[in-house]
């Protein structure tokens, strides 16, 4: 193939990349976004093959086809609970393959760099091997945390921060010794001594992140896997794959501002731990007051008799899977000329744009979902909120008690409503591990059970 031929290849898929990223921006063209993605990563891939695969094609074909139907099977089986852990593991992988290539190719020596030549590939292949071990076992911890395996809270190694700090001091030291060492096996144990020290540091920055801040790590380790790729693009000469990097890594660092600004958060006060914070490991005050409870019939009459109706959905519709339910309500109470809004918090559920996604599967109308910026000073006219499985999302606690690990977080504030009524299963804390005295308000009622066993009972009852 000829250079020129693979150039507009791969020019037309970074362009395609790039229309994708623009579709997904918004529900009404992310389905054709993800077709651009699609075919820009097919053009790419039997680009790169042809042109460049000269030997050993059978391998290549029989890992893809066992990549493709693992990958296959996985889509099949997740559920969409899982997607968040399945997002994190994928993250992982790209920063092994980081990892790995960055070794092959300091390995390989088929290619002879000289001068300024050599110093900047293995510049490359530092970075390279960097970035990709801490997304790695970043992205593991991650994981962990997102599946339950690991509790949410954070780890608070008494001197994390000089423990942080020596270990950046130690990469940059190893780093200076590195680039330019003549000794070969010199050079790949002081390579292996860097790799282990991004390893431990991948573990220890997440593993210090509480709960409530883990969606700024989620959206910063997919920037890192980003730039982990745009890394092993240099390192492999492959342009598409900088660009392709590049576009990930700027897009996820884009990501995790927003995550900040909406939890009102500073980043390098998130990645360094609760540096720089109040708020820590406190689960806040455990709460007083009676909880009143309502049953289905109640609410049934209550929203009968509303006029202005707004949804908080949370976590719990995810893994109730009540999305359908409610939109099924929500058609029902529309007919009856009574107005129904969705109120989304940005770090609802496990991931960001979760509750939207779970939204647009059950056919939500785009136009009533609302960000929780645009319609938290509304809540004063809501008749009935409902709260379907969201919890930390909804905690006053976050504006009252400065020492809660969410305090600060900007909270739909339901509670300035006429009444609110709490769909969840008892009285257990939300992922933050924090109380919320929103349960025991005067005009807060629960109904308890399954939220979508309550919602499809509710549905029968309106
Ligand atoms: P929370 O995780 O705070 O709370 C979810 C609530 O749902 C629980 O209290 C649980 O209570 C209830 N629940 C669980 N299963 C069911 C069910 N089957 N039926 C009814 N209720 C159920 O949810 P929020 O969405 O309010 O908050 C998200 C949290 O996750 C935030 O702390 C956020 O920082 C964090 N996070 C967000 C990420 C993101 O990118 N969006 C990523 C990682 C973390 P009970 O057990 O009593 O039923």
């Amino acid at each position: 193939m000829s250079p020129s031929l693979i150039t507009v290849a791969y020019l037309a898929s970074a362009v395609l990349f790039i229309l994708a990223l623009g579709g997904l921006s918004t529900n009404d063209t992310a389905r054709r976004g993800n077709l651009f993605g699609m075919i820009g990563m097919a053009i790419a891939v039997l680009v790169t093959i042809i042109a460049f695969v000269s030997r050993n094609l059978e391998i290549l074909i029989v890992i893809m086809l066992a990549g493709g139907a693992i990958g296959f099977i996985l889509s099949r089986r997740v559920q969409m609970t899982q997607m968040p852990e399945l997002v994190a593991i994928l993250h992982s992988l790209v920063g092994l393959a980081a990892v790995l290539i960055g070794f092959a190719t300091f390995m390989d020596s088929s290619i002879e760099y000289i001068g300024v030549e050599k110093t900047i590939h293995e510049i490359e292949i530092y970075i390279g091997i960097c970035i990709g071990a801490l997304t790695f076992t970043g992205s593991v911890v991650a994981y962990g945390k997102l599946s339950g395996m690991i509790g949410g809270a954070p780890l608070m190694l008494p001197a994390r921060h000089w423990l942080n700090l020596v270990l950046f001091i130690a990469v940059v030291v190893i780093a200076v010794r590195f680039v330019g060492e003549p000794d070969h096996n010199q050079a790949t144990m002081l390579l292996l001594a860097m790799t282990v020290i991004a390893l431990l540091f991948g573990i220890h920055m997440v593993a210090a992140i509480g709960g409530a801040d883990m969606p700024v790590v989620i959206s910063m380790l997919n920037s890192y896997s980003g730039w982990a790729a745009a890394a092993t693009g240099f390192m492999l000469s492959n342009d598409l794959l900088i660009v392709t990097g590049a576009l990930v890594g700027s897009s996820g660092a884009i990501l995790s501002y927003i995550m900040c600004r909406a939890m009102n958060r500073h980043f390098i006060s998130v990645i360094a731990g609760g540096f720089g914070t109040s708020g820590g490991s406190s689960a806040g005050p455990s709460i007083e007051g009676e909880v009143q409870t309502i049953d289905t019939a109640a609410m049934a009459d209550l929203l009968n008799a509303a006029k202005q109706v707004m949804v908080v959905p949370g976590y719990g519709m995810a893994t109730a899977q009540a999305q359908h339910a409610i939109a099924d309500i929500t058609k029902t109470l529309i007919s009856k000329g009574i107005s129904v809004r969705y109120g989304i918090h940005p770090v609802a559920g496990r991931m960001p744009g979760h509750m939207n996604v779970l939204l647009a599967e059950a056919k939500v109308p785009y136009d009533i979902v609302f960000e929780m910026d645009e319609i938290n000073d509304d809540f004063p006219d809501v008749d009935v909120s409902i709260v379907v499985g969201a919890n930390d999302t909804v905690n006053p606690l976050a504006q009252e008690d400065v020492d809660s690990p969410i305090a600060g977080m900007p909270v739909l504030e339901v509670w300035k409503g006429h009444t609110t009524v709490v769909l969840k299963r008892g009285m257990a804390a939300g992922y933050a591990g924090v109380d919320n005295p929103l349960f025991v308000k005067e005009n807060t009622r629960m109904l308890f059970g399954d939220a979508r066993e309550s919602l499809e009972a509710l549905a029968q009852a309106i």
